[in-house]
C-alpha cells in the first residue's frame, strides 16, 4: 500500500534547508534586476546544478542523485518561498524523464551523466503551437523520415528556455492526422540538439514575467534518426506519462509561491500599524492571509499524494491534475491577500510582491489551463459526458 508520510524526515529537511542556503545569496534584489532585464538567472542555475539538485530525478547510475518526485517538488517549493523562481529551471526535472523512461541506452548513457553533471541542459520541451493551442493533437510541425534523419517544418509558440538549453525534446507529427486511427497516434518525440539544429529560428517574446519564452520556426530542420525517442507514433502517450510529474512539479512551485505570499503578508500587516493599530489585527486583512494559508495547506497534502502515488508507481493522474490546480488557485489567492494587506506597496518592485505575483499567475494557465483540469476532472474522474 502506498503511504502518505505527514512529516518530513531529517533528509528531506536537509535537502530543504539545502536549498534554502543557496537561495540565501540570491535575493530580492537579484531577481528583480533579472526581472526587469528579462534575463535568465545563469549563476543560481549553475549553482543549484553544481550542487546536484537538478539532477534529483536522475537515477545514481547515471550520475544523479536517484531521489523521489516528492524531493524534487521540495526543492522546487523551497526556491519559490525563498522568492526566487523555479520556473527558471524546473522543466529539466521532467523532461528528463522521458528521456529516461522511452529513450534507448545509447541515448540514456550518451545524455544523462552530461545531464546529471551539468555539462547540458535539457530545459526546452516544444509542444505548444499557435494553430493547436491546448488541443495538441492537431499539432502540425512534421518530421518527416529521408533516410538516416528527419525533415522537420512547422512552428511552435511560447516554448521556455531554448536560449539556455543544449538539447530540446520536440513533439511533431509522423503519420498525417487523416492517416491514423485515432488522433493520438502519429505522433513522434525528438531529442534535438539545439547547438547543432540548423533551420530552426528563435524568436524571442517579451512576457508579462520573466521566463525566457518563444516563438520557433522550423525550416527544412534536419534531426539524425538516432535523436527519435522510443518509437516512432507513440510521442504522445510518452508525453502524457511526462505530464504527470510535470504537474505535480508545477504544483510545488505554486505551494513555494503560496507560501511566500503568506509569509511576506503575515509580517508586513504585524508591523504596518495605520489607525493605531497593526493593520493584521483587522480581521477584514486577517482573515484573508488566514484563508490564504489553509488552502495552500490543503494543495499541499493533495500535491503529497501525488508525489507519494507517483514514487510509488501508481496511477496519479487525478490527484497530479487536482494539485496543480488547487496548488495555482491557492497561490493566486495568496497573492491577491498578500497585495491587498500591502495597499500601495503591493505595487512598488521593491517589494517583490507584484513580481511574484505575475510570475504565480502563469500556473493557471501552464502546462494546462485550470478549465481543462476541470474537463479532465469532470470527464475522466467523474465519469461526465466529453465536452471535447
Ligand atoms: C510563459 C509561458 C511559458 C510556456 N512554456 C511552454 C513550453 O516551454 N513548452 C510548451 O510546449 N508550451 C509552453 N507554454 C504554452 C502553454 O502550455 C499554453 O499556453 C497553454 O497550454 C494553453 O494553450 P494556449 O495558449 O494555446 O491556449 P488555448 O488552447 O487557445 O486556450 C485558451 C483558453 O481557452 C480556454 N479553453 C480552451 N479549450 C477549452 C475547453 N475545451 N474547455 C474550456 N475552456 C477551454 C482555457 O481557459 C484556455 O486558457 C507556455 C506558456 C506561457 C504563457
Amino acid at each position: 500500500m502506498t503511504t502518505l508520510n505527514l512529516s518530513l524526515t531529517a533528509e528531506q529537511r536537509a535537502l530543504q534547508a539545502g536549498v534554502a542556503e543557496i537561495c540565501k545569496r540570491y535575493p530580492g534584489e537579484y531577481w528583480r534586476e533579472l526581472d526587469q532585464k528579462r534575463e535568465y538567472p545563469d549563476a543560481f542555475v549553475e549553482e543549484l546544478t553544481r550542487a546536484g539538485y537538478l539532477a534529483a530525478l536522475i537515477p545514481p547510475e547515471y550520475g544523479g542523485a536517484g531521489l523521489g518526485l516528492f524531493e524534487a517538488g521540495l526543492i522546487l517549493e523551497e526556491i519559490n518561498r525563498s522568492g526566487g523562481n523555479a520556473g527558471a529551471c524546473h522543466a529539466q526535472m521532467y523532461i528528463m524523464g522521458t528521456l529516461l523512461r522511452h529513450g534507448s541506452e545509447a541515448q540514456k548513457d550518451a545524455y544523462l551523466p552530461k545531464i546529471a553533471s551539468g555539462e547540458l541542459r535539457l530545459q526546452a520541451f516544444a509542444v505548444t503551437e499557435p494553430n493547436a493551442g491546448s488541443d495538441t493533437t492537431k499539432l502540425q510541425t512534421t518530421a518527416v523520415r529521408r533516410g538516416d534523419r528527419y525533415v522537420v517544418n512547422g512552428q511552435k509558440i511560447f516554448i521556455s528556455r531554448v536560449l539556455q538549453s543544449d538539447l530540446m525534446l520536440l513533439l511533431a507529427r509522423t503519420t498525417p492526422l487523416a492517416a491514423v486511427t485515432r488522433k493520438t497516434d502519429g505522433l513522434s518525440v525528438f531529442l534535438v540538439d539545439i547547438r547543432s539544429a540548423r533551420g530552426m529560428e528563435v524568436r524571442p517574446l517579451r512576457m508579462m514575467m520573466n521566463h525566457s519564452t518563444n516563438a520557433l520556426f522550423f525550416d527544412n530542420m534536419e534531426v539524425p534518426a538516432e535523436g527519435l525517442v522510443g518509437e516512432e507514433g507513440k510521442g504522445f502517450s510518452y508525453i502524457l506519462d511526462g505530464m504527470n510529474a510535470e504537474r505535480i512539479l508545477v504544483a510545488s512551485d505554486s505551494i513555494g509561491d503560496g507560501r511566500w505570499f503568506v509569509e511576506r503578508a503575515v509580517a508586513y500587516s504585524s508591523q504596518r500599524v495605520v489607525f493605531g493599530r497593526p493593520i493584521g489585527a483587522n480581521q477584514g486583512v486577517q482573515f484573508a492571509i488566514a484563508r490564504a494559508h489553509m488552502a495552500v495547506a490543503a494543495a499541499d497534502l493533495m500535491r503529497n499524494k501525488a508525489a507519494a502515488l507517483f514514487d510509488a508507481g501508481e496511477p496519479c493522474g487525478p490527484e497530479a491534475n487536482m494539485a496543480k490546480y488547487l496548488a495555482a488557485e491557492a497561490a493566486w489567492d495568496a497573492g491577491n491577500a498578500c497585495i491587498d494587506c500591502h495597499g500601495g506597496y503591493g505595487y512598488a518592485e521593491e517589494y517583490d510582491v507584484e513580481r511574484k505575483f505575475r510570475e504565480a499567475r502563469l500556473y493557471k494557465t501552464a502546462p494546462i489551463n485550470q478549465n481543462l483540469v476541470l474537463a479532465y476532472v469532470g470527464e475522466h474522474v467523474l465519469g461526465l459526458p466529453r465536452s471535447y
